[in-house]
């Protein structure tokens, strides 16, 4: 049987909701596709559940339109997961359809479809492409693009320490621009809202680059040391460096504002070595999934560590 996701490619919006639709009819049993919103120029926001069981986990990418190999990664493990559970494999000892059976993964490949499509297929797509241009510093080339089609990066939108975030550029812009309030944008209200009406027992959100974990947010110290203890097997699974924060980190992030609000454990995963400002090559892509691959796994083993 042929695989449904081929995500070394430049993997779009509409192939993502095509191959979300293709993985729903040959796994109906695992897999269902929601719509949790709908972004600026109205693309759908979706989750993807794999799993039937009570425990919610959540992974999510491609907050930052450049970072769109999350997107594929993401859709690649489900893929993997699916079919491991059907031909009853195991991984690590651990039967895959038994821990779907325990455990719901939602999957939100696509935080950003629209900026997404911006990095990948430029500015004509959209109408206000003046605005676009002077937001980017009048550059047609739109492959450095993190924020949404507003100018807003949605990894500063979440309610955490969100006035002091540092390096505000005040106005709209390709990156970091944490809007005018908190949650402004339908992006990141609609993740906001789909957590809040899940109990979610452990999260990762996918990033690029530099190959690094962060997992502390101003933690009490029990707290941490569970979090850490998780943060230094992912570290060993994918190789990555754990982040150490300071005593006053940026907030506003999605990982910051979850282990703030439910002191339930998350990660900021950030895939690839240090590629610059540019989507991640996808000569790196197989790396890549073969050090991730196990994570949702991973996440699973150690869904009930809490504060
Ligand atoms: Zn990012």
């Amino acid at each position: 049987m042929d695989k449904i996701i081929c995500p070394k490619k430049q993997y779009t919006y509409e192939q993502l909701c095509q191959d979300s639709l293709a993985l729903m009819d040959r796994y109906p049993t695992l897999i269902r596709v929601k719509t949790i919103g709908y972004s600026v120029d109205q693309r759908k926001i979706l989750a993807i559940q794999l799993g039937t069981g009570i425990d919610n986990i959540l992974l999510s990418g491609a907050h930052h339109a450049r970072e769109w190999l999350t997107t594929p990664l993401l859709m690649d493990m489900m893929e993997t997961y699916a079919h491991a559970a059907e031909t009853r494999q195991s991984f690590r000892g651990f039967e895959v359809k038994t821990m779907l059976e325990q455990c719901c993964f939602w999957f939100i490949p696509m935080v950003n479809p629209d900026g997404v499509t911006l990095v990948q297929l430029g500015a004509s797509q959209f109408e206000h492409q003046e605005d676009l241009l002077r937001w980017n510093n009048y550059s047609e080339d739109f492959t450095a693009w993190k924020a949404n089609i507003r100018g807003v990066d949605l990894n500063r939108q979440y309610p955490v320490d969100w006035e002091a975030i540092k390096s505000d550029p005040g106005e709209p812009s390709l990156a970091n621009f944490k809007g005018v309030t908190p949650l402004s944008e339908p992006e990141s209200k609609a993740i906001y809202q789909f957590i809040q009406s899940k109990k979610i027992k452990i999260a990762a959100a996918y990033h690029s680059s530099g190959e690094e974990i962060f997992w502390k947010y101003k933690s009490s110290a029990a707290f941490a040391i569970k979090s850490e203890q998780i943060a230094m097997q992912l570290a060993e699974l994918t190789g990555y460096k754990l982040i150490y924060p300071g005593d006053d980190p940026s907030g506003g992030g999605l990982t910051d504002w979850f282990i703030s609000h439910y002191r339930q454990p998350s990660f900021t995963i950030e895939i690839a070595p240090y590629i610059g400002p540019n989507p991640v090559p996808l000569h790196h892509y197989d790396q890549i999934y073969q050090a991730n691959k196990y994570v949702p796994f991973l996440l699973a083993v150690n869904r009930d560590a809490q504060d």
